[in-house]
């Protein structure tokens, strides 16, 4: 499943291709990976209009998991990969991949080339805003800070209170925006906390030290283009590089690399979750008080 790395990468190379690029038509093929309740209307003229034909594109960003595809008038169309979701460029005369619901018809300078998107299992999906203030309001406001520009400030801000454990609070979408159950548990592994701390019992010292984990892997694996996990490739369908250094991600049951102890694994909030319980301890406090 694409996390916050996967979908960065993702952004950087798409807008390398279609930054700039007029958007001369728009084939939906599959019209309930759309979703309605954002769109202006059930028109196919209406519905095109929405998902951007006629605009020039100007940027693209990123909040937690999600992308946003900018056009210079304004209009914004962001898209959530979901479990399997992509998009890829390809030349107009290449062959449409099986499950493609979407495709844009681009000019890029003087080439013609497509963009697409492509979903199996169609847990993503595309949103359509009238401008960039509508998709804060009514889709990116609900999400907490993004996970890579927090500062222990922030996290401590969005932990506070919480008797919920860490890995629970961190997979929360509206406490922190991209975080995965990958990055969670090596976030958790470096920064020696364990999985079912109540995320509000933190020491400062530890809020310190999870922030910086949390931001140094997400920034390391962006850099490496995120990890190879079942479906998962970019762009270009190179895997991404990061899976080689999962420290517990997968790893229930072989040694610890700090400390030689076999690692546990078990159901934490429904997902397999890795931990060294002799790096990892719970610390018991009576108060949360920090
Ligand atoms: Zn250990």
């Amino acid at each position: 499943m694409p996390e916050l790395p996967e979908v960065e990468h993702l952004r950087r190379s798409l807008e390398s291709w279609i930054q700039g690029a007029r958007i001369r038509n728009v084939h939906l093929e599959r019209l309930d990976v759309l979703d309605w309740r954002a769109s202006p209307g059930t028109l196919k003229s209406d519905r095109n209009q929405a998902l951007l034909q006629g605009g020039r594109i100007s940027c693209l960003d990123r909040h937690g998991k999600q992308m946003a595809i900018h056009t210079e008038d304004g209009r914004v169309l962001c898209v959530h990969l979901g479990m399997s979701g992509r998009m890829e460029i390809a030349r107009a005369e290449d062959e449409l991949p099986a499950h493609t619901h979407c495709v844009w018809d681009l000019l890029a300078g003087r080439r013609r080339i497509q963009m697409r998107f492509v979903d199996p299992r169609r847990f993503g999906g595309l949103w359509t805003f009238r401008s960039r203030q509508k998709l804060l309001s009514d889709r990116w406001g609900a999400l907490g800070p993004d996970a890579v520009s927090l500062d222990p400030e922030s996290m401590a801000q969005q932990l506070r209170g919480r008797s919920r454990g860490l890995k629970a609070s961190l997979l929360d979408q509206s406490v922190v925006a991209g975080l995965g159950n990958i990055y969670v548990d090596e976030a958790l592994f470096e920064s020696k906390l364990h999985p079912r701390q109540p995320a509000g019992s933190l020491k400062q010292v530890e809020i310190g030290r999870l922030t910086t984990s949390v931001v140094g892997i997400l920034r390391r694996a962006i850099k490496e283009g995120g990890s190879t996990i079942h479906t998962w490739a970019d762009l270009t369908g190179d895997p991404g590089g990061f899976s080689t250094q999962h420290q517990v991600y997968g790893r229930g049951g072989e040694m610890c690399t700090t400390c030689g102890q076999r690692l546990s694994s078990a159901q934490v909030v429904q997902r397999t979750t890795v931990w060294c319980s002799k790096c990892q301890t719970i610390k018991r406090r009576k108060r949360w008080e920090i």
